[in-house]
């Protein structure tokens, strides 16, 4: 008997106050972490452990890390107290082999990429929680490999998990604009789905597309997605949208599974999660 596979996502985490708040976006996220099997732990590539560096968190018990600016003191409040699980990290290592990968002690823990989508899928916090650093030496298709050698990890119960923004350009938002994408953005989230979804070996063709300076001025948040492009490479399948929109101009939400079957939820708000009114967009860290 074979063993299922683990399902996995990319999620559009948006703005760190979709911890807080519910919307349409929120509730995706919720229906997917009810829809999967439990867990052995949870391996996320997050947009904001964005570093010089290949590394795992491998400590017992990651911290909580507010890695914003200028948003509510709720915000900084919230904790995710879910335990590390440091064999994870020396498996991590073995499969992904040649490549080398650090083991994080105490520098890193849990961000804002990571918990403010583990609140909502899966609130409970007791699942083990290790996160990979997104190395920014390293070319796309380094990411696109790297996502693909974690694919055995999926047989023994890890849910590999990438949060980032497809489309995200902080200081192309605009406040009035909370739940609509510019042309330049619907096009490079549209050119990204066709990609992702009929041919996620060839995504990092997507660095040639012409709004693709516009959609990604900087790799951080567009990396995570790679991985599950690498994912679904390996395992010759096709990721599905979890859920889509835009939110002020220039941030696509767009989430993406990879064999896991989530029905839509019946939802509330449309909403994208909200920014801070003081400082400018671009200086809160999303
Ligand atoms: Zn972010």
């Amino acid at each position: 008997m074979t063993t299922p596979l683990m399902p996995a996502a990319f999620i559009g985490h948006g703005s760190p106050m979709n911890a807080l708040e519910r919307n349409r976006y929120t509730d995706s996220w919720r229906a997917f972490g009810a829809a999967v099997p439990r867990p052995r732990a949870i391996l996320v590539i997050s947009a904001h452990w964005y570093i010089n560096a290949t590394a795992v968190t491998a400590m017992p018990r990651p911290k909580t890390i507010h890695d914003f600016y200028g948003f509510p003191q709720q915000l900084f409040e919230v904790e995710y107290n879910a335990p590390g699980l440091p064999e994870l990290a020396d498996e991590v290592s073995d499969v992904v082999k040649p490549s080398w990968i650090g083991a994080d002690l105490d520098s890193w823990g849990i961000d804002h990429g990571t918990w403010s989508v583990l609140v909502h899928a899966f609130p409970e916090a007791d699942i083990p929680v290790v996160q990979l650093s997104v190395n920014a030496a390293k070319p796309l298709d380094y990411h696109v490999t790297l996502g693909a050698k974690l694919a055995a990890l999926r047989e023994s119960g890890v849910l590999i998990l990438g949060s980032g923004n497809i489309v995200h350009n902080l200081h192309g938002m605009n406040p009035q604009l909370r739940h609509d994408g510019f042309d330049w953005a619907r096009r490079f989230d549209d050119a990204a789905r066709a990609c992702l979804i009929d041919a996620p070996d060839q995504v990092t063709v997507l660095c040639e597309h012409r709004d693709f300076h516009h959609a990604v001025p900087t790799p951080d948040h567009f990396i995570p997605m790679l991985y599950l492009a690498g994912l679904a490479a390996a395992e010759k399948a096709k990721p599905s949208v979890l859920v889509d929109g835009y939110a002020y101009g220039s941030l696509s939400m767009t989430s993406y599974t990879l064999d896991g079957e989530v029905l839509p939820p019946s939802s509330s708000e449309d909403d994208a999660g909200s920014i801070p009114e003081g400082p400018p967009p671009d200086q809160t860290n999303l």
